[in-house]
């Protein structure tokens, strides 16, 4: 009995050592690669939009499955998140402050007009790169990078842009191009 313990003590260890390397190849293409690449593919929605929803978000998933958002972050220090009048309520009762304490304390209003977090990186990033409240984080963070529960084709204008910070979204975005090639 105490082999198999071993035995699946030695699998999950190997496990994450894969997952690491994985995600960590994943970083290190984006950084090589997201200057170079145009996804002119994008700019042409009639083409992409003939294909299926569900090859998008297939190809969300099994990206995320070989990436941890834990090893980069590159979110939560760059782009402050939206915040609605939802999240504002949610996230001040969780940490028992009223909305209007929380919007002085940690929002803003940016240049397009609308209320974000006010700092980046995001000051509830801690130094591990967990989310101090991620239970209850902002709607826009939890969609980020805007590519899976079949938002893909919603926002095919905004893609290339995120594709600069997000290297799982440019991963999704270099094997749609393979597709719709
Ligand atoms: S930038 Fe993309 S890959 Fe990085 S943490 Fe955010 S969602 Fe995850
Ligand atoms: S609220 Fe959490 S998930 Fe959103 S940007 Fe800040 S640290 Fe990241």
């Amino acid at each position: 009995m105490q082999k198999v313990t071993w035995n699946i003590f030695i699998i999950v260890c190997l496990k994450l050592i894969l997952d690491s390397i994985l995600s960590k190849s994943l970083i290190d293409k984006w950084q090589s690669q997201s200057l170079k690449k145009s996804f002119g593919f994008l700019d042409k929605p009639s083409k992409i939009k003939s294909k299926d929803h569900n090859t998008a978000q297939q190809i969300h998933e099994e990206v995320f499955s070989e990436f941890d958002c834990l090893d980069c972050a590159n979110c939560c220090k760059s782009i402050p998140p939206i915040v609605s009048k939802r999240d504002v309520k949610r996230i001040s009762k969780h940490l028992q402050m009223s909305p209007s304490e929380f919007e002085d304390r940690y929002t803003k209003t940016d240049s397009d007009g609308d209320r974000v977090l006010n700092a980046s990186p995001c000051r509830f990033l801690e130094s591990d790169n967990k989310c101090s409240i991620y239970e209850v984080r902002p709607a826009a963070c939890r969609q980020y990078p805007h590519s899976g529960d079949h938002l893909f084709f919603e926002n095919l204008s905004h893609h290339k842009r995120n594709a600069k910070y997000c290297p799982a979204l440019f991963e999704i975005l270099k094997r749609m191009e393979e597709i719709v090639r």
